[in-house]
């Protein structure tokens, strides 16, 4: 039987995928969606609460509102809840739905061809456009060693939404990062860990951040902060001190060198870069704790790591990257950046669209749709990869 072709291929089942479906949907389009899961990749905070409030994670034109799949009235759902509000939604759209994983998308006589994974009965899904709404994978770690353990930042929120922090009790733990990420992953641990040290490469600017269109560090990331403070001050008592607690001392320095040999590996923390007062009480602190010693000219510090010790785990949450299918084109991906290339959603490819957290946009309530330029007419020839 001849396959049909679609007006549009949407191949991820995430809240950037849902919001272009309903679009498509929307202007009267014949929609295919292929995703491997479908809810996206927030449900990987499992029970723990997403840093957006409920208003800016709402998908415009969703049938089923957010707050149906929330538990409690809180500000924010959590991970497992909104990967509910996503899947549930598309599964109320009139389209056609296939739960498979992308691994080629190609193109002949000017039909994109889907083909999901090799032991999968499904043929090809061809289609006359096509949008790519996959999402993101952490980047590599930044330095390897022989005998390192390093976890990325998927890996851990997986752990802990699994129940499976524990087997960080009494571990000493080394956060490589300075986002969100970074900063809730060390609150996650707090419990269980016996030190949790961030090392931030660039100094973000610690307090809230809030701006009008976007989330920034949130309340769990000022936990954190908090925590951080008490741990570098012996006057400070209260519920986030870890002194008797059974809670992590959490450390913060900012560094601007590795240094590596083999398994033993040396950062660089100017003083120049640790002058605020938080960064500064921590560096003191754990100067003072035999955690850091002083540099060869005496104003700076640095840290001197064993990265086969044991009882520790390497953690990086240095920053995400566009996660793509295999294609027949090369530089679809901004090497600089580490998305995708593409000017309000269209790529150098006719026809070709991405859309999401893979196009750079790092929150729902900041995306821009792709599917605004999408309709059913031909798509216009876009010129050559150039753009940046
Ligand atoms: C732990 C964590 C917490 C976050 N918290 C927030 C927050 O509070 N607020 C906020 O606005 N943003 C948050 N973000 C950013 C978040 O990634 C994006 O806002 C949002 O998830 C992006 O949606 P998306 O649909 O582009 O990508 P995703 O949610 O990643 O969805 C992509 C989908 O594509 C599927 N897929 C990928 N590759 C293939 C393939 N080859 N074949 C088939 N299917 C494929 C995946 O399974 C996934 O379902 C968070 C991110 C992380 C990692």
């Amino acid at each position: 039987m001849e396959q049909p072709i679609f007006d549009v291929i949407v191949v991820g089942g995430g809240p950037a995928g849902l919001s272009e479906c309903i679009r498509l949907l929307d202007s009267g389009l014949n929609v295919a969606v292929v995703s491997d899961v479908f809810g996206g990749c927030m449900g990987m905070m499992g029970d723990h609460p997403l840093q957006s409030y409920c208003n800016e994670l709402e998908i415009e034109g969703a049938p089923i509102a957010l707050r149906q799949f929330m538990e409690k009235p809180c500000i924010s759902p959590t991970g497992a809840e909104y990967a509910s509000y996503i899947r549930d939604n598309f599964a109320a759209l009139p389209l056609t739905r296939v739960q498979q994983r992308v691994i080629t998308v190609t193109q002949a006589q000017g039909v994109f061809e889907v083909s999901v994974e090799a032991d999968s009965a499904c043929m090809p899904l061809r289609g006359k456009q096509l949008i790519l709404a996959t999402g993101i994978r952490p980047k590599a770690p930044p330095f390897d060693a022989p005998a390192a353990r390093w976890l990325n930042c998927f890996e851990l929120y997986q752990l802990v939404a699994q129940g499976q922090a524990r087997q960080f009790h009494d571990q000493d733990v080394v956060i490589f990062g300075s986002g969100n990420s970074a900063f809730q992953l060390a609150l996650l641990l707090a419990p269980f860990a016996r030190n949790i040290c961030i090392l931030v490469k660039a100094y973000l600017g610690l307090y809230p951040q809030e701006t009008d269109d976007r989330f920034a560090l949130r309340s769990l990331s000022q936990r954190t902060l908090e925590m951080i403070a008490k741990t570098s001050s012996t006057a400070v008592r209260g519920p986030l001190n870890s002194a008797g607690l059974g809670r992590a001392n959490i450390w913060l320095h900012a560094y601007s060198a590795i240094r590596q040999s083999g398994d033993q590996v040396v950062l660089q923390l100017p003083a120049s870069l640790n002058s605020h007062p938080l960064l500064r009480a921590s560096c003191r602190n754990a100067l003072e704790a035999g955690r850091l010693v002083t540099s060869s000219t005496g104003d700076d510090y640095e840290l001197h790591l064993d990265a086969s010790a044991p009882h520790q785990c390497l953690v990086s949450a240095i920053g995400v990257t566009a996660q793509l299918p295999a294609t027949q084109w090369s530089g679809l991906v901004n090497q600089q950046t580490g998305f995708t290339r593409h000017h309000q959603g269209r790529s150098p490819i006719a026809g070709l669209y991405f859309a999401g957290a893979a196009s750079g946009y790092a929150s729902i309530n900041t995306m821009v749709p792709a599917a605004a330029g999408v309709s059913a007419a031909a798509p216009e020839p876009q010129g050559q990869l150039s753009w940046a």
